[in-house]
């Protein structure tokens, strides 16, 4: 269950000023897709919608063949898992930050979001025996390693929608493809949007859709849209 759909979208923040206009696509139940394309094309505009922070001004968005118009938002926010682009972490240890939200988690289901988001090592990393703590005096984590403990916790809570606003900061190619292969492992079996930001964390998607100027302008998969040129 999960597939979520997108009718003839159309959304305005100012009437003046259209931003999406007309756009439809679906992510099967299980499935991946990402967007992509410049800033401003209304990639970020597309999971508020989702998120319903704003209604659609025509069209319709639909999850599992029911306008989500018609579920009420504590409902809609136990089925979309949004991982946000920026995660501001508490300072504590990796497992409280992880376990965050879902305080009855056995310490085994921990673990497992936090090897599937592949930061199972930040967990284990004790010097003195203590577990490391982010935060001033604790682990620097960079952008990345921010977002995958983002993903730890949303992974942990078990919605069958997976919402991923990618993290826009510059990561170095080995932290890239530690966060495709957490992506790989967190969206198996799970119906996953991906706002995406680069397209080598996201080669494996089952299609991206290119937009621009709230318009679709390319899609299909990574390999179509390189052979596409
Ligand atoms: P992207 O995520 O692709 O960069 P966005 O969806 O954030 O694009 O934005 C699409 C367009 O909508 C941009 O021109 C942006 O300036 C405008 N926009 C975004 N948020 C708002 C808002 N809250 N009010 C008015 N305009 C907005
Ligand atoms: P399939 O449905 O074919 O099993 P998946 O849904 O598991 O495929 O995802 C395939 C690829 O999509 C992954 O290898 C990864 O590169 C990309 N991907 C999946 N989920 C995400 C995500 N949340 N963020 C970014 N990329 C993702």
């Amino acid at each position: 269950s999960g597939a979520v759909r997108f009718d003839d979208v159309r959304f305005a923040y100012d009437p003046e000023r259209p931003i999406l206009k007309g756009l439809s696509f679906e992510v099967p139940a299980g499935k991946t897709v990402a967007i992509v394309g410049p800033s401003g094309a209304g990639k970020s505009t597309i999971s508020r919608l989702l998120f319903r922070l704003y209604d659609v001004s025509g069209g319709t968005i639909s999850i599992d063949g029911q306008n989500i118009r018609n579920v009420t938002q504590a409902s809609l926010r136990q089925s979309i898992g949004m991982v946000p682009q920026d995660t501001v972490l508490f300072n504590d240890t990796i497992r409280y930050n992880i376990r965050y939200g879902r305080w009855d988690a056995t310490d085994e289901e921990v673990e497992e979001a936090a090897r599937m988001a592949q930061i199972d090592s930040f967990i284990r990393m004790s010097p003195k025996g203590y577990e490391t703590e982010v935060g001033e005096r604790g682990l620097k984590l960079s952008g990345g390693e921010k977002q995958r403990v983002a993903i730890a916790r949303t992974v942990l809570k078990g919605p069958p929608i997976l919402l991923l606003d990618e993290a826009t900061s510059a990561l170095d190619s080995h932290t890239e493809q530690e966060i495709q292969d957490a992506l790989e492992k967190v969206s198996q079996g799970r119906t996953s949007l991906v706002i995406a930001h680069r397209l080598s964390t996201i080669v494996g998607a089952d299609e991206i859709i290119v937009l621009d100027q709230g318009r679709i302008a390319e899609r299909g998969t990574h390999g179509q849209l390189l052979a596409a040129g």
